[in-house]
């Protein structure tokens, strides 16, 4: 049993009188606020209004840029935020939150798929479409705003995504958009098992593809990165690019270890990276769930870092950290707690969401809801485009 929720929650829940989902996130963004402005002395966001202008001034003049990081594969407050799950992400704890603008209440109130909850997230819209087949967001991506309205080239625009299952969230099948206006999709699995040739079993630890349907396979079509493009565009071999394979231990680590080539060959403007390695929780070994968030925590800290330290980025970056969706909890019946998210309960809806770097005052916590569409118009607004058919709205707090 949690200590996580309130006394009051607790007392009600015993009582039969199950709080509201909106009573459960508000009493969700308060146990994390409580909890950051005690492990970190965050100030409060909203005695702070208006100070972003002055960050933004002091940042420099090179060409804006934005990373997007999904702590991906659903991860729940007390195995992250809440007290006791703290010592699982000491580098978002220790080195990430006192430099960030804090957001303790992200609401998805969409479909708890981890494709097409992301689709959602790069469209600003809930997307219906089926989580396990191989088609495109029917509304425009933040990718096909970025293109369209800044007359950027491909090359600009790219995503790094776990799974096969997720090739065509670059692009939508929108009729003022689509169209060749999409990101580059890499999928680091994929490039890998080309660059393989062959049968191996060096590598199964960082092929599995999904961890919900083992047996899906979707053919692959669209603009997936092309295994000649290894050697032109990130300059890397196909040898050194196995033997680095080799040492990795997850998929999420070939991901980051290719969008750190990425950002160093290419330097795109908007760069999307989406984890996966939390969602192993599905196979229902807790501590591969936990491995699963020290890793993600870790590699979100390294990605930040190589954002500080590589040229075209340093100074002029916004990073933003937020996850897909939660998990079920343990106190619902529906479900199996931390395995699955397939309740749709508060928990499992009720995320936070991270932003560093340019344009952000640092060390502040925002207490109000918001929702997972919110962000596409929000960097919409920071770099100067209109996501026009997005459903959220440009948070006030960021701009
Ligand atoms: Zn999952």
């Amino acid at each position: 049993m949690t200590t996580y929720f309130s006394p009051e929650t607790a007392r009600s829940r015993a009582a039969g009188a199950a709080s509201t989902p909106r009573e459960m996130a508000r009493q969700l963004a308060c146990n994390r606020r409580e909890f950051l402005r005690t492990a970190a002395g965050l100030a409060l966001g909203s005695t702070l209004l208006g100070s972003s202008a002055m960050v933004r001034a002091a940042t420099t003049s090179k060409k804006r840029k934005v990373v997007v990081i999904t702590f991906g594969g659903g991860a729940r407050d007390q195995e992250t935020f809440a007290p006791e799950g703290q010592e699982n992400i000491p580098h978002l704890i220790g080195e990430l939150i006192p430099q960030s603008a804090f957001f303790t209440q992200v609401v998805n109130r969409g479909i708890l798929g981890h494709y097409v909850a992301t689709a959602s997230l790069a469209t600003g819209v809930y997307e219906t479409i089926n989580n396990f087949a191989s088609l495109p967001p029917e509304h425009p991506t933040v990718f096909e705003y970025f293109r369209k309205d800044l007359r950027r080239p491909p090359s600009d625009a790219w995503v790094v995504a776990p799974s096969n299952g997720f090739n065509r969230i670059g692009e939508s099948n929108h009729a003022s958009y689509g169209g060749g206006l999409g990101a580059r999709v890499i999928l680091p699995k994929h490039l890998l098992t080309a660059a393989m040739s062959g049968a191996s079993t060096d590598y199964d630890h960082l092929l599995r593809d999904n961890y919900e349907t083992p047996f899906y396979a979707p053919e692959l079509g669209g603009r997936e990165f092309e295994l000649q493009q290894l050697e032109m565009m990130l300059k890397l071999s196909v040898d050194d690019f196995k033997a680095h394979a080799r040492t990795l231990s997850s998929p999420d680590e070939l991901s980051v270890y290719i969008a750190r080539q990425l950002m160093r060959q290419v330097a795109p403007s908007l760069l999307w990276i989406t984890m996966h390695d939390i969602d192993i929780a599905h196979a229902g070994a807790y501590s591969l769930y936990i491995d699963g968030i020290r890793r993600t925590d870790r590699l979100c800290a390294e990605l930040w870092k190589a954002i500080q330290t590589e040229p075209e980025y340093a100074g002029n970056t916004t990073l933003f950290i937020l996850p897909d969706f939660g998990r079920d909890s343990d106190d619902d019946s529906g479900g199996n707690g931390f395995q699955h998210h397939r309740t749709g309960d508060a928990l499992s809806r009720t995320t936070w969401m991270m932003v560093l770097g340019a344009g952000v005052r640092p060390g502040v916590v925002f207490d109000r809801p918001m929702e997972s569409t919110d962000l596409v118009p929000t960097i919409g607004s920071m770099l100067d485009f209109s996501a026009a058919l997005a459903q959220g709205k440009p948070i006030a707090e960021l701009l």
